[in-house]
Protein backbone atom coordinates (compact mmCIF):
# COMPACT_ATOMS: atom_id res chain seq x y z
CA UNK A 1 0.00 0.00 0.00
CA UNK A 2 0.89 3.85 -0.47
CA UNK A 3 1.08 3.95 3.33
CA UNK A 4 3.33 0.78 3.59
CA UNK A 5 5.61 2.44 0.96
CA UNK A 6 5.88 5.77 2.67
CA UNK A 7 6.75 4.29 6.03
CA UNK A 8 9.46 1.92 4.24
CA UNK A 9 10.74 4.91 2.76
CA UNK A 10 11.10 6.98 5.56
CA UNK A 11 12.56 4.02 7.59
CA UNK A 12 15.18 3.55 4.82
CA UNK A 13 15.57 7.19 5.04
CA UNK A 14 15.72 7.42 9.03
CA UNK A 15 18.66 5.27 10.03
CA UNK A 16 17.93 6.56 13.57
CA UNK A 17 14.40 5.37 13.47
CA UNK A 18 15.60 2.15 11.90
CA UNK A 19 17.70 1.76 14.83
CA UNK A 20 15.33 2.09 17.28
CA UNK A 21 12.80 0.07 15.42
CA UNK A 22 15.18 -2.72 15.26
CA UNK A 23 16.34 -2.51 18.76
CA UNK A 24 12.67 -2.26 20.07
CA UNK A 25 12.35 -5.48 17.54
CA UNK A 26 15.41 -7.21 19.14
CA UNK A 27 14.44 -6.44 22.53
CA UNK A 28 10.67 -8.00 21.49
CA UNK A 29 12.07 -11.56 20.95
CA UNK A 30 14.84 -11.63 23.75
CA UNK A 31 12.32 -10.70 25.89
CA UNK A 32 9.61 -13.16 24.67
CA UNK A 33 12.43 -15.52 24.60
CA UNK A 34 13.19 -15.21 28.36
CA UNK A 35 9.76 -15.69 29.85
CA UNK A 36 9.63 -19.20 27.55
CA UNK A 37 13.17 -20.23 28.88
CA UNK A 38 13.04 -18.58 31.91
CA UNK A 39 15.96 -16.54 31.76
CA UNK A 40 13.82 -14.34 34.70
CA UNK A 41 14.34 -13.76 38.39
CA UNK A 42 11.88 -12.84 41.16
CA UNK A 43 13.95 -11.25 43.97
CA UNK A 44 13.08 -10.49 47.38
CA UNK A 45 13.00 -7.18 49.30
CA UNK A 46 11.75 -7.62 52.69
CA UNK A 47 9.33 -5.64 54.81
CA UNK A 48 10.47 -5.34 58.18
CA UNK A 49 8.11 -3.84 61.37
CA UNK A 50 9.38 -0.50 61.60
CA UNK A 51 9.46 -0.80 65.94
CA UNK A 52 11.49 -4.38 65.77
CA UNK A 53 13.15 -4.91 62.89
CA UNK A 54 11.72 -8.16 62.37
CA UNK A 55 10.33 -9.51 58.58
CA UNK A 56 6.98 -9.56 58.56
CA UNK A 57 6.85 -9.92 54.75
CA UNK A 58 8.62 -9.55 51.32
CA UNK A 59 8.04 -8.01 47.98
CA UNK A 60 8.78 -9.81 44.61
CA UNK A 61 10.68 -8.08 42.05
CA UNK A 62 11.44 -9.21 38.62
CA UNK A 63 14.57 -9.24 37.45
CA UNK A 64 15.75 -10.22 33.90
CA UNK A 65 19.55 -12.21 33.47
CA UNK A 66 20.33 -11.21 29.84
CA UNK A 67 22.87 -13.62 28.07
CA UNK A 68 24.81 -10.30 26.97
CA UNK A 69 23.35 -7.09 29.35
CA UNK A 70 23.42 -9.21 32.76
CA UNK A 71 20.89 -8.65 35.09
CA UNK A 72 18.06 -5.89 33.58
CA UNK A 73 16.01 -4.03 36.22
CA UNK A 74 12.29 -4.25 35.34
CA UNK A 75 11.83 -0.18 34.89
CA UNK A 76 14.02 -1.18 31.15
CA UNK A 77 11.44 -3.86 30.31
CA UNK A 78 7.85 -3.61 32.11
CA UNK A 79 6.69 -0.01 29.88
CA UNK A 80 8.14 -2.45 26.82
CA UNK A 81 5.41 -5.58 28.08
CA UNK A 82 2.93 -3.69 28.48
CA UNK A 83 3.44 -1.97 24.98
CA UNK A 84 3.75 -5.58 22.76
CA UNK A 85 1.50 -7.68 25.06
CA UNK A 86 4.18 -9.77 26.92
CA UNK A 87 2.84 -8.49 30.16
CA UNK A 88 0.53 -11.07 30.31
CA UNK A 89 2.86 -13.83 30.25
CA UNK A 90 5.55 -11.95 31.93
CA UNK A 91 2.74 -11.46 34.84
CA UNK A 92 2.10 -15.12 34.34
CA UNK A 93 5.37 -16.17 34.84
CA UNK A 94 5.92 -13.74 38.04
CA UNK A 95 3.04 -14.86 39.81
CA UNK A 96 3.40 -19.05 39.19
CA UNK A 97 7.52 -18.68 39.90
CA UNK A 98 6.33 -17.16 43.61
CA UNK A 99 3.51 -18.88 44.39
CA UNK A 100 5.57 -22.36 43.68
CA UNK A 101 8.30 -20.62 45.61
CA UNK A 102 6.31 -20.35 48.54
CA UNK A 103 4.73 -23.94 48.39
CA UNK A 104 8.06 -25.40 48.41
CA UNK A 105 8.90 -23.09 51.10
CA UNK A 106 6.41 -24.66 53.12
CA UNK A 107 6.51 -28.35 51.99
CA UNK A 108 10.42 -27.35 53.68
CA UNK A 109 8.82 -26.59 56.47
CA UNK A 110 9.80 -23.28 57.08
CA UNK A 111 7.23 -20.69 58.19
CA UNK A 112 5.78 -18.42 55.42
CA UNK A 113 5.70 -14.82 55.41
CA UNK A 114 3.52 -13.29 52.61
CA UNK A 115 5.02 -12.13 49.46
CA UNK A 116 3.68 -9.05 47.42
CA UNK A 117 3.20 -9.27 43.96
CA UNK A 118 3.31 -5.44 41.46
CA UNK A 119 0.20 -5.93 39.00
CA UNK A 120 0.60 -3.25 36.26
CA UNK A 121 -2.67 -1.48 35.47
CA UNK A 122 -2.85 -3.62 32.10
CA UNK A 123 -2.72 -6.82 34.19
CA UNK A 124 -5.24 -5.76 36.79
CA UNK A 125 -7.23 -4.37 34.30
CA UNK A 126 -7.41 -7.91 31.67
CA UNK A 127 -10.16 -10.10 31.70
CA UNK A 128 -8.35 -13.27 32.24
CA UNK A 129 -6.36 -11.94 35.89
CA UNK A 130 -8.68 -13.63 38.23
CA UNK A 131 -9.42 -16.61 36.46
CA UNK A 132 -4.95 -16.86 35.94
CA UNK A 133 -4.59 -16.21 39.74
CA UNK A 134 -6.89 -18.82 40.35
CA UNK A 135 -6.18 -21.48 38.26
CA UNK A 136 -2.53 -20.60 39.81
CA UNK A 137 -3.30 -21.03 43.16
CA UNK A 138 -4.86 -24.15 42.53
CA UNK A 139 -2.19 -26.07 40.34
CA UNK A 140 0.39 -24.83 42.90
CA UNK A 141 -2.45 -25.66 46.43
CA UNK A 142 -1.28 -22.38 47.44
CA UNK A 143 -3.72 -20.34 50.15
CA UNK A 144 -4.21 -17.04 48.42
CA UNK A 145 -3.61 -15.67 52.02
CA UNK A 146 0.40 -15.97 51.63
CA UNK A 147 0.02 -13.12 48.59
CA UNK A 148 -0.53 -9.36 48.35
CA UNK A 149 -1.14 -7.46 44.71
CA UNK A 150 0.33 -4.11 45.23
CA UNK A 151 -1.66 -1.73 42.37
CA UNK A 152 -1.12 1.62 41.65
CA UNK A 153 -3.24 4.70 41.71
CA UNK A 154 -3.69 4.52 37.70
CA UNK A 155 -5.64 1.28 38.04
CA UNK A 156 -8.39 2.31 39.51
CA UNK A 157 -8.71 5.73 37.90
CA UNK A 158 -11.69 4.29 35.21
CA UNK A 159 -14.19 1.68 35.11
CA UNK A 160 -15.20 1.39 38.87
CA UNK A 161 -17.32 -1.36 38.38
CA UNK A 162 -14.55 -3.92 36.79
CA UNK A 163 -12.45 -2.11 39.79
CA UNK A 164 -15.28 -3.00 42.05
CA UNK A 165 -15.17 -6.68 41.23
CA UNK A 166 -11.78 -7.21 40.50
CA UNK A 167 -11.01 -6.53 44.09
CA UNK A 168 -14.01 -7.91 45.93
CA UNK A 169 -12.42 -11.21 44.17
CA UNK A 170 -9.11 -10.71 44.98
CA UNK A 171 -10.45 -10.53 48.23
CA UNK A 172 -12.85 -13.80 48.04
CA UNK A 173 -9.26 -15.60 47.04
CA UNK A 174 -7.79 -14.12 50.66
CA UNK A 175 -5.62 -12.22 49.17
CA UNK A 176 -4.24 -8.58 50.29
CA UNK A 177 -4.19 -5.49 48.12
CA UNK A 178 -2.06 -2.75 48.54
CA UNK A 179 -1.35 0.59 47.17
CA UNK A 180 2.18 1.10 45.88
CA UNK A 181 3.75 4.45 44.74
CA UNK A 182 0.99 6.22 46.94
CA UNK A 183 1.45 10.02 46.27
CA UNK A 184 2.60 10.10 43.26
CA UNK A 185 -1.23 9.46 40.96
CA UNK A 186 -3.40 11.80 40.36
CA UNK A 187 -6.45 10.45 41.30
CA UNK A 188 -9.17 11.50 44.03
CA UNK A 189 -8.94 10.21 47.48
CA UNK A 190 -12.79 9.09 47.25
CA UNK A 191 -11.56 5.50 46.19
CA UNK A 192 -9.82 4.95 49.56
CA UNK A 193 -13.25 4.99 50.91
CA UNK A 194 -14.77 3.50 47.92
CA UNK A 195 -12.20 0.52 47.82
CA UNK A 196 -10.96 -2.34 50.02
CA UNK A 197 -7.04 -1.29 50.46
CA UNK A 198 -5.40 -3.19 53.40
CA UNK A 199 -1.93 -1.34 52.59
CA UNK A 200 -0.66 2.12 51.45
CA UNK A 201 3.10 2.65 50.78
CA UNK A 202 4.17 5.66 50.74
CA UNK A 203 6.60 6.49 47.56
CA UNK A 204 10.33 6.54 48.13
CA UNK A 205 9.79 10.09 46.62
CA UNK A 206 8.40 11.19 49.64
CA UNK A 207 10.92 9.56 51.83
CA UNK A 208 14.38 10.52 50.35
CA UNK A 209 14.76 13.88 52.00
CA UNK A 210 12.26 13.22 54.62
CA UNK A 211 14.46 14.54 57.27
CA UNK A 212 15.74 18.02 55.92
CA UNK A 213 12.08 18.67 53.91
CA UNK A 214 9.51 19.90 55.73
CA UNK A 215 6.69 19.37 53.05
CA UNK A 216 7.57 16.33 52.60
CA UNK A 217 7.59 15.22 56.24
CA UNK A 218 4.15 16.79 56.07
CA UNK A 219 3.33 15.08 53.31
CA UNK A 220 4.87 11.77 54.97
CA UNK A 221 2.93 12.38 58.55
CA UNK A 222 -0.35 12.95 57.23
CA UNK A 223 -0.46 9.97 54.81
CA UNK A 224 0.06 7.47 57.88
CA UNK A 225 -2.56 9.34 59.80
CA UNK A 226 -5.13 8.73 56.83
CA UNK A 227 -3.72 5.42 56.55
CA UNK A 228 -4.90 4.72 60.42
CA UNK A 229 -7.87 6.57 60.25
CA UNK A 230 -9.59 4.28 57.55
CA UNK A 231 -8.05 1.01 58.99
CA UNK A 232 -4.96 0.20 56.37
CA UNK A 233 -1.30 -0.40 57.30
CA UNK A 234 1.27 1.73 56.15
CA UNK A 235 4.82 1.10 54.18
CA UNK A 236 7.71 3.34 54.39
CA UNK A 237 8.92 2.92 50.80
CA UNK A 238 13.38 3.45 49.84
CA UNK A 239 14.27 3.68 53.68
CA UNK A 240 18.47 4.04 53.40
CA UNK A 241 19.18 5.73 56.41
CA UNK A 242 18.69 5.40 60.32
CA UNK A 243 17.80 9.08 60.55
CA UNK A 244 14.83 7.98 58.03
CA UNK A 245 14.04 5.18 59.86
CA UNK A 246 13.70 7.10 63.02
CA UNK A 247 11.53 9.55 61.31
CA UNK A 248 8.71 7.09 60.46
CA UNK A 249 8.67 5.29 63.22
CA UNK A 250 7.96 8.43 65.59
CA UNK A 251 4.97 8.85 63.18
CA UNK A 252 4.16 5.32 64.23
CA UNK A 253 4.40 3.98 60.02
CA UNK A 254 3.86 -0.14 60.96
CA UNK A 255 6.27 -1.38 58.41
CA UNK A 256 9.47 -0.41 56.22
CA UNK A 257 11.20 -1.29 52.87
CA UNK A 258 14.37 0.25 52.12
CA UNK A 259 18.16 -0.75 51.16
CA UNK A 260 18.90 0.34 55.15
CA UNK A 261 17.69 -3.49 55.45
CA UNK A 262 18.45 -4.72 52.37
CA UNK A 263 18.13 -4.13 48.58
CA UNK A 264 16.00 -6.69 46.80
CA UNK A 265 17.84 -10.85 47.19
CA UNK A 266 17.91 -13.97 45.72
CA UNK A 267 14.75 -16.50 47.30
CA UNK A 268 18.11 -18.63 49.08
CA UNK A 269 19.25 -15.88 50.53
CA UNK A 270 16.26 -14.01 51.32
CA UNK A 271 15.62 -17.67 53.45
CA UNK A 272 19.10 -16.86 55.19
CA UNK A 273 18.21 -13.48 56.58
CA UNK A 274 14.56 -14.71 57.32
CA UNK A 275 16.29 -18.11 59.34
CA UNK A 276 18.55 -15.32 61.22
CA UNK A 277 15.77 -12.72 62.63
CA UNK A 278 13.24 -13.91 65.28
CA UNK A 279 9.40 -14.42 63.64
CA UNK A 280 6.68 -15.05 65.82
CA UNK A 281 4.17 -17.71 64.91
CA UNK A 282 1.38 -16.36 62.44
CA UNK A 283 -1.45 -15.85 63.93
CA UNK A 284 -4.71 -15.38 62.22
CA UNK A 285 -4.04 -12.91 59.51
CA UNK A 286 -0.54 -13.48 58.47
CA UNK A 287 0.15 -9.53 58.05
CA UNK A 288 -1.01 -9.01 61.99
CA UNK A 289 1.01 -12.42 63.03
CA UNK A 290 3.25 -10.04 65.38
CA UNK A 291 3.49 -7.76 68.55
CA UNK A 292 3.83 -4.34 68.89
P1 LIG B 1 8.01 -0.69 43.13
O1 LIG B 1 6.95 -1.72 43.14
O2 LIG B 1 7.71 0.61 43.75
O3 LIG B 1 9.26 -1.40 43.84
C1 LIG B 1 10.18 -0.74 44.66
C2 LIG B 1 11.41 -0.37 43.89
O4 LIG B 1 12.24 0.43 44.74
C3 LIG B 1 12.27 -1.56 43.48
O5 LIG B 1 12.93 -1.26 42.26
C4 LIG B 1 13.31 -1.60 44.62
O6 LIG B 1 14.51 -2.25 44.27
C5 LIG B 1 13.52 -0.14 44.86
N1 LIG B 1 14.00 0.15 46.20
C6 LIG B 1 13.74 -0.52 47.34
N2 LIG B 1 14.33 0.03 48.40
C7 LIG B 1 15.02 1.10 47.94
C8 LIG B 1 15.85 2.10 48.57
O7 LIG B 1 16.09 2.12 49.77
N3 LIG B 1 16.35 3.05 47.74
C9 LIG B 1 16.12 3.08 46.40
N4 LIG B 1 16.66 4.06 45.68
N5 LIG B 1 15.34 2.16 45.78
C10 LIG B 1 14.80 1.18 46.54
P2 LIG B 1 12.96 -2.29 41.05
O8 LIG B 1 13.13 -3.68 41.55
O9 LIG B 1 13.94 -1.77 40.06
O10 LIG B 1 11.50 -2.19 40.45
C11 LIG B 1 11.03 -1.01 39.86
C12 LIG B 1 9.56 -1.10 39.56
O11 LIG B 1 9.30 -2.06 38.56
C13 LIG B 1 8.72 -1.53 40.76
O12 LIG B 1 8.51 -0.42 41.63
C14 LIG B 1 7.47 -2.02 40.08
O13 LIG B 1 6.62 -0.94 39.76
C15 LIG B 1 8.01 -2.61 38.79
N6 LIG B 1 8.11 -4.08 38.92
C16 LIG B 1 9.05 -4.83 39.53
N7 LIG B 1 8.76 -6.14 39.44
C17 LIG B 1 7.59 -6.23 38.77
C18 LIG B 1 6.75 -7.33 38.36
O14 LIG B 1 7.02 -8.52 38.63
N8 LIG B 1 5.62 -7.01 37.67
C19 LIG B 1 5.28 -5.71 37.39
N9 LIG B 1 4.14 -5.49 36.72
N10 LIG B 1 6.04 -4.67 37.77
C20 LIG B 1 7.18 -4.92 38.45
MG1 LIG C 1 5.77 -2.48 44.42
MG1 LIG D 1 6.64 1.55 45.09
MG1 LIG E 1 6.80 1.76 41.17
Amino acid sequence: SAKQKSINRYEFFNPVMDIEAFKKFSLEKDLRKAIEENHLEVYYQPRVCAKTGRILSAEALVRWNHSEWGMVAPADFIPLAEETGLIAPLSEWVERAVCSQLKSWQEQGISLVPISINVSAHRFLSKNFISTIKKTLEQTQLEGKWLEMEITETSILDNQELVDSTITEIKKLGIKISLDDFGTGYSSLAYLTRFKVDVLKIDKSFIRDVTINQANATVVKTIIHLAHGLGMRVVAEGVETKEQLTFVKQQNCDEVQGYLFSKPIVFEDFLRLLANRIITPVKGSPLMGFEN
